[in-house]
């Protein structure tokens, strides 16, 4: 599975779920180079989901299996974390405790 193809399952069972969905991807500025056209702090992670209904809010970064952090993610999701977010680190493997997560309708 690709991060985008995991990125998609992510995000339609996300909407399926009731979520609203915020994410970012990079787009293609030249031939081989891409880029996310934000600005601030590097790293923002690449899912926000919010369900108004229940006051619910996960910030998501999404990895293909294996893929690693940069510095700037780490800094985001320690950040997020730090300010009491409820934040993941999502792959492939994970899609069990996602669907788990995001089907949970809080108490
Ligand atoms: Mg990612």
């Amino acid at each position: 599975m690709t991060e985008s193809e995991f990125q998609s399952a992510v995000i339609e069972y996300a909407k399926m779920r009731g979520w609203m969905v915020m994410h970012t991807r990079p787009a293609q500025v030249r031939p081989g180079r891409w880029a996310t056209p934000l600005s601030g702090n590097p790293g923002f992670p690449d899912l926000v989901l919010v369900r108004p209904v229940h006051g619910d809010i996960v910030f998501a970064e999404l990895k293909k299996e294996g893929g690693r952090l940069s510095i700037g993610q780490k800094a985001w999701l320690t950040a997020l974390k730090a300010a009491g977010a409820e934040v993941y680190i999502w792959y492939p493997d994970d899609m069990e405790a996602i669907v788990r997560r995001l089907g949970r309708t809080p108490s």
